[in-house]
């Protein structure tokens, strides 16, 4: 079982694959300035109860995708995120997951009594070519997190996580194009290096996405946004995967 949980809501650009971010886009559709950082009205769903039985809304076991339309990290969130971590902390029977791009935050955003991290929050970093994997992925590796994943998505050029180690300490990875009318072009075999690398080491891998605009033996493939996930799941190289939303 999954949920969404966004606490706030709104970012600000930071590296190349927030070009085209996916917020932006849905914003600009609904005429929303998305550099405007604000909480949102289910900052506290996390620890919302039903009336009658006083039982939480959102069930134990799930799994809740947190903050997937802002950076949990993010400087303008700072007065919020203490009351968040204490709600994740509440929950100790769910399990989140976040994706930054900000993990150069982490250790001045974490609370008190972290230590090695929470057992049930998941963070996942995201490195969308080579010099931001070798910005991030030092930072990432030493910090105390319990479950660390890797997404390299969108994937903007061929990234070598050789030098990482990745096995010793990396859960999963995910790999994926970049969608929209302006989606900059992916290689699939940039996609396959990751994956390879992935069942070198055992480590589950998932295709999420072909993206937009994919190159494969020498073709450019046009892909429309309907296809770009099936187009992935045909290409039938996910390994260990199993979908976190089931
Ligand atoms: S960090 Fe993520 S949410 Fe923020 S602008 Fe970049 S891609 Fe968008």
């Amino acid at each position: 079982m999954a949920s969404l949980w966004n606490p706030w809501h709104g970012c600000h650009k930071l590296s190349e694959g927030c070009k085209h971010c996916y917020v932006y886009r849905g914003d600009a559709r609904r005429g929303i300035d998305s550099t405007i950082v604000a909480q949102t009205k289910n900052f506290d769903v996390p620890i919302r109860k039903k009336k009658r039985s006083g039982e939480y809304k959102i069930p134990s076991g799930t799994n809740v995708y947190t903050c997937f339309t802002s950076d949990f990290f993010i400087d303008a969130a700072d007065q919020w995120r203490a009351q968040a971590w204490k709600m994740m902390k509440e929950r100790s029977d769910l399990h989140f997951l976040m994706i930054t791009k900000r993990i150069d935050r982490f250790s001045q955003c974490i609370p008190d009594d972290w230590g090695d991290g929470y057992d049930n929050v998941t963070i996942c970093c995201t490195v969308e070519n080579q010099d931001r994997a070798d910005y991030r992925l030092p930072i990432y590796r030493e910090a105390p997190i319990k479950h660390k994943m890797i997404m390299c998505e969108p994937l903007l050029e061929r990234i070598d996580l050789r030098p990482y180690n990745i096995g010793e300490w990396v859960e999963h990875v995910t790999a994926g194009g970049e969608s929209g009318k302006d989606a900059r072009v992916c290689h699939f075999d940039w996609i396959m290096e990751i994956r390879d690398l992935c069942v070198e080491n055992d480590i589950p891998f998932w295709f999420k996405q072909t993206g937009a605009r994919l190159v494969k033996g020498g073709k450019l493939y046009n892909i429309p946004r309907r296809l770009q996930h099936s187009q992935a799941r045909k290409a039938n190289i996910n390994y260990k995967y199993r979908s976190l939303t089931k």
